[in-house]
């Protein structure tokens, strides 16, 4: 017997599964790996397998009382565990004296374009903006979308602007960090000459759910270049989200 084919005799490999590439990812702490190896195979010791080695008496689930606790209840079932996955999102008013943008890019297949709209501390939408561009990547369409929300507030005369997005690259970027690839530059240097003329800006993360009007905005553009909305000029579809909006609708995320 030589090495190798002791080694495969020692070594037998079991049938390949699907999940098995996603389950023990380099990224993952070994603990989640492991732990999810388990759930899988349906080996974690969960009440109603310690039951059925007669070791305890009772499976209702301690985290919600109601049902068995095996697998499925704890990760899928439970309402505890159903609370862990959602998260509310609602679209949240500046303070009085500030202007928010709320910024989305879009991108199908070759079509790139960016939403943008500016809301008040009443929730007043004073102008939307939906613009298809050219460009090469999505995180550069995001930039670009905040730069031209900067330039509409710029017009309107704002002091404080609160920016929103919901591209954690092209946030980071505006604040400085994260790797800036050098086609960003020139929009950066704008995005600065702006924030400069400001009293005071900020500029935070949303999720999706949370920046909905602006992703309505950014699909809305079919043709080359800017389209200017005023409020009355708004559209069914757009005031409906804006009322949403206003009235602090909460659309509930499913975390990944
Ligand atoms: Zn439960």
């Amino acid at each position: 017997m030589s090495y190798s084919s002791a080694w495969e005799y020692i070594h037998k490999k079991g049938p390949q599964t699907t999940w098995a590439k996603e389950l023990w990812r380099p990224i993952q702490p070994p603990s989640q790996s492991l732990l999810r190896w388990q759930a899988a195979l349906d080996r974690l010791p969960t009440l109603q397998r310690l039951f059925s080695r007669q070791l305890i008496q009772n499976t209702t689930c301690l985290l919600c009382s109601t049902g068995s606790e095996n697998v499925e209840h704890l990760f899928l079932l439970c309402s505890f565990s159903a609370y862990i996955w959602e998260k509310e999102v609602s679209w949240e008013a500046p303070k009085e004296g500030w202007l928010k943008l709320n910024s989305d890019g879009s991108r199908s297949d070759d079509r790139f374009s960016y939403g943008v709209l500016v809301r008040d501390s009443s929730s007043f939408c004073f102008e939307a903006l939906s613009t298809r561009v050219w460009a090469d990547s999505i995180n550069l369409l995001e930039l670009k979308g905040l730069v031209e929300g900067m330039q509409l507030c710029h017009s309107l005369r704002a002091s404080r602007v609160w920016l929103e997005s919901d591209s954690t690259t092209a946030i980071a970027w505006i604040h400085g960090r994260g790797i800036i690839p050098w086609r960003a530059f020139r929009d950066l240097r704008t995005f600065s000459t702006l924030s400069n003329s400001l009293l005071e800006w900020k500029a935070t993360h949303v999720y999706r759910e949370g920046n909905q009007v602006a992703d309505h905005l950014a699909a809305f553009q079919s043709a080359m270049g800017y389209q200017i909305h005023e409020p009355p000029d708004f559209w069914p579809d757009l005031l409906k989200l804006l009322m949403k909006d206003k009235d602090g609708k909460v659309t509930t995320r499913i975390s990944k």
